[in-house]
């Protein structure tokens, strides 16, 4: 049985004290829950600040992204060290702004994936289709494309430490979601995409988010499908009441606390 893993993306948001006064009311509200794993993913300046907000609850710290190279003449970047340094449990990585925004390729991603995991950072490694790519029929090549390079080189115990986020491209920050049926057909696409590279019960094992304009209204139903196995959450997981919201449909779901 999967469990369900909420987390919340506040992207280039938020100042140091909103991002702490965010975190304070999630860990009041959700601090405790067991019955779905969470994380929330700051900037990096606030990583720090918010994971000693966080610590003891059961609220984990993710960075939204970082660099394959472990030190050196990178200005700007940061290292996946530098990461588990400041104690962050999660990165995500192949978010579809850093793919289409920054122009990050399937290759750069990959190396990045393989280093996060060899330092011991679990990876959200997001995938997604355009929407001119689904209303040409292309999301299986594309989405099937990503998840096989993002993979490439990743071992089956390094598989168990990656989540994949499904976001089409077209729902996020949109506020048009892909209905329930759209996100499943794709989760099963992806797990038969991870079945053959890794066999069936890696692909069993896979938690598989669906991102893309999740909100309170539509968590539920999203989150109560087979193959959807949480969300990558970014508008809605900037105010405590509306992530805490998802947090507990989902709880809902898991029928627990
Ligand atoms: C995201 O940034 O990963 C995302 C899904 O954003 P939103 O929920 O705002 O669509």
């Amino acid at each position: 049985m999967r469990r369900l893993f909420i987390a919340g993306n506040w992207k280039m948001n938020l100042t140091r004290a909103q991002a702490v006064a965010l975190v304070e009311g999630l860990v009041g509200k959700i601090g405790s829950v067991s019955a779905v794993d969470l994380a929330v993913c700051p900037p990096f300046v606030y990583l720090e600040a918010v994971g000693a907000a966080a610590a003891g609850s059961a609220i984990k710290v993710g960075a939204q992204n970082m660099y394959f190279e472990p030190a050196g003449a990178f200005t700007g970047e940061v290292a996946a060290a530098m990461l588990a340094d400041v104690g962050c449990t999660y990165v995500v990585l192949g978010h579809s702004e850093r793919r289409h925004v920054f122009g990050e390729t399937d290759e750069l991603i990959d190396k990045k994936v393989r280093v996060a995991l060899d330092l011991g950072l679990k990876v959200i490694l997001c995938v997604g289709e355009l929407l001119e790519e689904r209303e040409a029929g292309q999301t299986e090549t594309v989405v099937g494309r990503q998840v096989e390079a993002g993979l490439a080189g990743v071992s089956a115990e390094g598989l168990g430490q990656v989540t994949i986020a499904y976001e089409p491209v077209w729902a996020i920050g949109t506020g048009r979601t892909a209905t329930r049926e759209q996100a499943s057909a794709v989760h099963g696409f992806i797990r038969q995409v991870v079945g053959g590279l890794y066999g069936p019960e890696a692909a069993h094992s896979l938690t598989i988010q669906y991102g893309g304009s999740v909100k309170p209204e539509n968590a539920g139903d999203l989150l109560s499908d087979q193959e959807i196995d949480g969300a990558l959450v970014g508008g809605a997981s900037l105010k405590v009441e509306s992530f805490s919201a998802i947090v507990g449909a989902g709880v809902k779901v898991a029928g627990g606390q």
